[in-house]
């Protein structure tokens, strides 16, 4: 096994005007997916803490809106530095609670750090704009924080997810409160004193722990501006309803249910890994994980490359674990129920053996399961685990008729030689990322993360230049110094 559990229990709590501040409302384990045992303790913040530590944030926030960009950005390039610093022992705690392996848990902190350095960017591309309208006249853009911003993150990227909103939202001069997931709230404690000793001012990064209880607290506080959401669609659409409710902006993502369509000129190679790869990642764990694949035609020799390639995954090392126990049941309750159906069950993970010495730890080995029934549980609901559930289709046209029914929009992949194939796809799928021969499209900075249909509540995307209309304003400013005497209508 290749990851350091910590082996003391963590005692974790509320970053409040920064400084970590017991919370007075309860305590909740955090145990290792790994091999179960506790961790971490979480203490609660009561609602008078939660108003005291907003209050804070949005004093704070006062001083920081007035310091130019150039300012906020040293500071953010000192947080870079010490992540990059602390990358080791951060993907290893990072993995330790969520069950991500090492190089996981390594690679969603990168990401997370190609977005800060997105919004240390921010300082050379968004100059704004500004042009002689008419004579004497100008007008210009200029870019205004909101105040106190809030973001709401889920248990399955502790940190990357965090860091695609934190640096853009505090480079643009906003206060920025955080409710990691109460599943996997030990790195918001690493990200945070990162932050401080980067030379953060006091109060411009809360952190308070908990679920629905604090979520609420956040979205009820006045100072609270505009409120980030990443979870599943049940939740996203509950926050987004309420936050937009109060008059507030809201960005929730949701939910999600990738398709693959694979056809039979692609790549056996590139099929077989990249699609593999994309459901067993993450232990299936992802937003973008695959998890139907729409088989057009012959693809048998393709299917064998990806039983191949998913049973040779070594659970501990290759792959990591599942969030909770109560997932893993679901998890193996659903995959029967499929079989029930008259599915096949090709690649079968209830049967694969967890680590030694790691056997009370939350393990499904990767699973494929075939001739699944279109518009069935395994083909519209969204799992969450390692499990892909294959569909066959006669054409391209009744993949997409099946792929445009799901409720969700986040990915959707086609694995072909064919350039029209391939366009047809990026046109007529409903997804707001789409991939060619490219089994997890994430786009890379600055290429915006975002969804669409169910996957998405709001406009925008949450990284990249189509988030910066949602953490800021833009002023438009006209000016004139002097009366001209060819003035016009509109000077
Ligand atoms: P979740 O919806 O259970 O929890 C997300 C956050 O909401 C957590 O911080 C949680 O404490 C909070 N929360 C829970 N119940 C709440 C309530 N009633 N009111 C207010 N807040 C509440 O999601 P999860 O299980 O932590 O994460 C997995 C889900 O997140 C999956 O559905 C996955 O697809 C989705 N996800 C989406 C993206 C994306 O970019 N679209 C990225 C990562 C994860």
């Amino acid at each position: 096994m290749s990851i350091c559990i910590p082996q003391e229990v963590i005692s974790c709590s509320n970053f409040i005007d920064g400084e970590w501040v017991r919370g007075e409302a309860g305590t909740i384990d955090i145990r290792s997916p790994y091999n179960g045992k506790k961790i971490g303790e979480v203490s609660l913040p009561s609602a008078a803490q939660i108003s005291k530590a907003i209050k804070a944030a949005g004093s704070a926030q006062v001083d920081w809106a007035k310091s130019p960009l150039k300012e906020r950005a040293r500071i953010l390039f000192n947080f870079r530095n010490i992540l990059m610093r602390d990358l080791h022992e951060i993907s290893h705690l990072k993995a330790s609670e969520s069950g991500k392996t090492f190089e996981e848990g390594r690679a969603g902190l990168m990401k997370g750090i190609e977005v800060l350095e997105y919004a240390l960017s921010l300082q050379n591309i968004d100059v704004g704009g500004k042009m002689e309208v008419s004579r004497g006249v100008n007008c210009e853009y200029r870019r205004t924080p909101l105040g106190v911003v809030a973001n709401i993150t889920p248990f399955n990227f502790p940190a990357m997810v965090p860091m695609w909103t934190i640096p853009i939202a505090l480079a643009l001069g906003n206060a920025y409160v955080w409710k990691p997931s109460e599943k996997t709230p030990l790195t918001s404690m690493r990200i945070a004193n990162a932050l401080k000793e980067a030379g953060l001012p006091s109060g411009l990064l809360t952190v308070l722990q908990g679920s629905a209880a604090t979520v609420e607290a956040i979205i009820e506080a006045p100072e609270v501006k505009a409120v980030g959401f990443v979870g599943s669609t049940k939740i996203a659409k509950l926050v987004y309803i309420k936050t937009t409710g109060l008059g507030k902006r809201a960005l929730c993502l949701g939910g999600a249910k990738n398709h693959i369509v694979l056809l039979p000129d692609a790549s056996p190679e590139l099929a077989g890994v990249g699609i593999s790869d994309s459901f067993t990642g993450c232990a299936g764990q992802r937003c973008m994980a695959a998890s139907v694949l729409l088989a057009v035609g012959d693809v048998e020799k393709h299917i064998e490359r990806i039983v191949a390639r998913a049973s040779s995954l070594k659970l501990g090392t290759d792959m990591g674990a599942l969030i909770t126990k109560t997932q893993k049941d679901f998890l193996i309750e659903a995959i029967g129920r499929a079989e029930a159906l008259g599915a096949k069950i090709i690649l079968d993970g209830r049967k694969a053996k967890a680590p030694q010495g790691f056997e009370e730890g939350n393990w499904l080995g990767p699973t494929i399961i075939d001739h699944v029934q279109a518009g069935s549980e395994a083909a519209t609901v969204e799992l969450f685990g390692p499990i892909i559930s294959i569909i066959h289709c006669k054409d391209v046209t009744h993949a997409l008729e099946i792929q445009n029914t799901s409720e969700y929009g986040n990915a959707c992949s086609v694995f072909t030689n064919s350039g029209a194939m391939a366009e047809r796809v990026i046109r007529e799928s409903q997804a707001g990322m789409v991939g060619i021969n490219v089994g997890v499209p994430v786009p890379r900075e600055p290429f915006s993360f975002g969804g669409i249909a169910a996957s998405k509540f709001g406009s925008g995307d949450i990284t990249g230049e189509h988030s910066l209309n949602f953490w800021s304003d833009l002023k438009k400013v006209t000016t004139k110094w002097e009366k001209q005497n060819d003035s016009n209508w509109m000077s």
